[in-house]
Parts: C-alpha cells; structure tokens; sequence
C-alpha cells in the first residue's frame, strides 16, 4: 500500500483562486489589506520565511511592508514599533516573526500586537475565542492543516486523533481545532511514555515535534493519515543514510547539497499511511496561505465587515 499524497501547493493555489473575489471586492471599495511584517536579525529561516509572505502578499496584491530592527533591540523598541503599527489604518495585520532575540520579552511583545489585527493567532485575546470555540483569527499552521483534511474529504468527526508535540502555536491550537471538529483527541509531549503505542491507536496523527523523521512505520496504523508539520533540517550523513534509505534520488541531493529538509515522519511511512502529507509541499504552503487569508479576514473584520468563507471557523463542527 502507498499513501495517498496530500498536496499542499495544490491547496494553497485553490485557496488563492478563492481570495481573488473577495480581494476585488474590497478593493472595489478602495480597501488593500496591508500586512506588516517584522523581522529581527537575521536568521536564515526566519529571512526565508519572511520573504515567502512577503511574496505571497505580492502575488495576490496585497500590500506589505517589512520592518528589520536590529538584533540588539530592545523590549521598549519593539513594543513602541508595534504600538505604532497597531496606530496606522493601512495596516491590517502585525506579524512578529519568532525567534525573537533572548533580551526581548517576547510575550509582552506578542501580546502588545492588537487583537484586530493578530494574524498569527498568537495573542491570549485570540487563543481565549478558539478555546471557545468563537470567530476569530486562529494560528496560521494549525487552520492550515484543517484545510488539508477538510479538503480532501477526511473525516475528523468521532475519530481518535493523536497529537505528536503541544507547542502554543502549532499542537494546542491543532488539539482544539480538532475538538471543535468531533475528534476525540489525545496530546502528545516529551514526557508521553510510549509514543508508539499511543499514536499507533489514531486513524488521524498529527506530528509537529522538531524530531528528524523520528515517526516511524510501526507507529501508524494502517490506512491513517498522517500530517506532518516538521520541517527540520539535517546536514549528518548517516541521519541521511537512515533516513533515505528507500529515496537514493533524496540521499544523493542530499550528498550534493550537504543538506535536507525532512519531517518528523519518516519517508518510509507512506508505505502504511492511507494519506500523508509531504515535506516539503506539504502543510508549509498552507502556513503561508491562511495567513493571506487571516490578513483579508483582518481587513474586513476591522471594518465590521463579515468575514469570507475560505477560513475555517473553529466552531465549525458544532
Ligand atoms: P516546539 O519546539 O515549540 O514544540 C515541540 C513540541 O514537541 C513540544 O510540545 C515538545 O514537548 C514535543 N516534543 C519534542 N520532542 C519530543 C519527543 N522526543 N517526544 C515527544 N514529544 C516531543 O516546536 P513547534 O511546535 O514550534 O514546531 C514543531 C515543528 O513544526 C518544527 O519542526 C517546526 O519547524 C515545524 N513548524 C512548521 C510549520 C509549517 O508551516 N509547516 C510552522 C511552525 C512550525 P514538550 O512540550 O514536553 O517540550
């Protein structure tokens, strides 16, 4: 049995086609949803991550901006940017890309961003409406994830679902998202004694530890589909070896490269799983993708406009 592939950048795509309308629609009525971004330092995946937003915001019309402090900044600095940010009309979205420096208090921080105008999801105000199960913007990953299964026809409803990892923006806000779709779900952490056992009990497992390829086969079920958030990357070749062994294509770009992004699902599970998601291609589009859809939901929210249809509503199950 091999896996079906969940495609990620098929789905972003669809999700974009569907934003179309409603960004013609608001500019119509002279609005351009504006995303503010900011980036502390320079750390390359942050900078990675950073540009892609930016481009997607590009690609779709909206309007973005980038601010860069310094890796010296300070607290103040920063809760005086987004004061600012929060201030301006034309900016509809704040995203404060983490890590941020160990001087900074990065609570404080995120908590200063307005409620309004928190795409990320990260704010209490917005954690508080998911835990009830109200509208709001919820945590980019975690929704996005909720596209893939919704569009692909994977029933969440009554099903044991396993959580690998409970991190404040990727595993709770998934573990809720889920509850509030009908799952019986069961968190997962560094300190769950037998993971295999536990995970192996789900017909859906979500993976969002940080851990190389650490789910293996024996893991999964048969037939369960498996998400997985990880994006890790490895430059030790014999973690590559292990890793690759199936995949001599992987394994040789990775000799060329000295490097490999992988999951936290191992390759070799695709060869159990009903439905896997890929990495890369897999939940990472949609990341980018919900956050374009929480800017224009932004947008339309702080001028008491109803939202659009594409965002899962985390009460949808009810
Ligand atoms: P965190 O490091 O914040 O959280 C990791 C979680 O996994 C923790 O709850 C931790 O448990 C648990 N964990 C770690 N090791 C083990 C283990 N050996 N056994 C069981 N549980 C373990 O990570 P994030 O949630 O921020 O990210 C997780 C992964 O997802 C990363 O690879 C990250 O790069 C990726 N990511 C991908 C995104 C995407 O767009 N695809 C977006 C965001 C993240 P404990 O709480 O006990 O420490």
């Amino acid at each position: 049995m091999t896996a079906r592939i969940l495609d990620g950048n098929a789905i972003r795509d669809q999700i974009y086609t569907e934003l179309q309308p409603e960004i013609a629609e608001l500019g119509a009525a002279g609005i351009r949803p504006g995303l503010a971004a900011v980036l502390v330092g320079h750390n390359p995946a942050s900078e990675v991550y950073v540009r892609s937003k930016i481009a997607a915001c590009e690609k779709l019309g909206l309007r973005s901006w980038l601010f860069a402090p310094a890796e010296s900044v300070s607290t103040a600095e920063m809760l005086q940017l987004i004061g600012e940010l929060n201030r301006r009309d034309d900016v509809d979205g704040i995203l404060v890309q983490l890590p941020l420096p160990r001087q900074v208090d990065a609570r404080r921080v995120l908590e200063a961003v307005d409620p309004a105008k928190d795409v990320d999801g990260f704010h209490p105000v917005s954690l508080g409406r998911l835990v009830r199960g109200e509208p709001g913007l919820v945590a980019c990953t975690p929704s996005g994830v909720m596209e893939i299964l919704r569009r692909n026809s994977i029933a969440i409803e009554g099903v044991p679902a396993v959580l690998l990892g409970r991190s404040d923006i990727v595993g709770k806000p998934m573990a809720l998202l889920l509850l509030h779709a009908n799952a019986t779900v069961t968190i997962c952490h560094s300190k769950t004694r037998d993971l295999p056992q536990i995970a192996r009990r789900a017909d859906l497992v979500i993976a969002a530890m940080g851990r190389p390829a650490m789910v293996m086969p024996d893991w999964i079920r048969t037939g369960a589909t498996v998400i997985d958030v990880g994006i890790n990357r490895i430059s030790d070749p014999a973690e590559a070896a292990r890793i690759f062994a199936k995949l001599p294509q992987r394994l040789e770009q990775f000799r060329q490269k000295g490097s490999a992004l992988v999951g936290d699902v191992h390759p070799d599970v695709v060869e159990i799983a009903g439905a896997i998601t890929p990495v890369p291609g897999g939940v990472g589009p949609l990341t980018i993708a919900m956050l374009m859809s929480n800017t224009i939901k932004a947008a339309r929210l702080r001028r008491g406009q109803a939202a659009g249809a594409t965002a899962a509503s985390p009460a949808s199950g009810h």
